[in-house]
């Protein structure tokens, strides 16, 4: 089962880890973007991070619904409307959920892939976070009866493979798309920021087994 407390520890994990990663994301952005993917990423969990102790007697729904409207209010370009999105369908997946089973985990993984991909358009291989989203709800899927932690082990190992297979691909989608074939060859910044949004969860899981 994952508590409300984990997912407080996710998301402080999370904004501790975008910190950390900052300057890298923002370096792959400037390589097929506008240079501001770590600089955003990093305004919007820096805010989630200040309100996290207010959040301390909410549910698992209030809380990720709380991140929603913070990163939607404090993120401009594509990642703040599309991470918005992920949180909040997140948040309507667990409604009233006070711990998350396996399933539960899978339904939250799923809503939120869903989000993006109706706000965003994007399709597998447009060289988005969509390629890094979309594998590990697959493989997650594919191990949920082993329970959250070995599934979420499984859905990071895609995560990182789809992030892996963004490099060679051309971007189709957002502002990475005007490139052309000149975006061939970089990972994608948002498809890694993705990649450690998973990896921060599996390490609170990690760190309870
Ligand atoms: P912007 O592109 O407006 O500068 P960011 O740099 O913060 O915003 O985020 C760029 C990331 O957003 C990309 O690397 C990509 O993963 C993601 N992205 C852009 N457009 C889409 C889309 N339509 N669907 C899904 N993800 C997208
Ligand atoms: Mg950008």
């Amino acid at each position: 089962m994952v508590t409300q407390a984990q997912i407080l520890q996710w998301l402080e994990a999370y904004a501790t880890e975008i910190e950390a990663n900052k300057a890298y994301l923002t370096e792959l952005d400037a390589a097929i973007g506008d240079a501001d993917h770590g600089i955003n990423m990093d305004r919007g969990f820096k805010k989630v991070s200040i309100q996290l102790p207010t959040l301390t007697d909410k549910d698992i729904s209030n809380i990720l619904k709380t991140v929603s409207m913070t990163l939607i209010s404090s993120i401009g370009g594509a990642s703040g409307p599309l991470y918005g999105t992920w949180f909040l369908r997140a948040s309507t997946a667990v409604a009233d959920k006070q711990e998350l089973t396996a399933e539960d985990v899978l339904e939250l993984l799923q809503a939120g892939l869903d989000g993006v991909l109706q706000r965003g358009k994007a399709q597998l291989g447009d060289k988005t976070m969509v390629d890094v989203l979309s594998p590990s709800v697959d493989a997650f899927r594919q191990a949920v009866e082993e329970g959250t932690l070995k599934a979420m082990q499984q859905a990071v190992v895609a995560a990182q493979k789809g992030l892996q297979e963004t490099i060679p691909m051309q971007a189709r989608k957002g502002r990475a798309s005007y490139l052309g074939e000149r975006s061939i060859g970089h990972p994608d910044p948002g498809g890694t920021s993705a990649y450690l949004m998973l990896k921060s969860l599996l390490g609170v899981l990690d760190s309870y087994k």
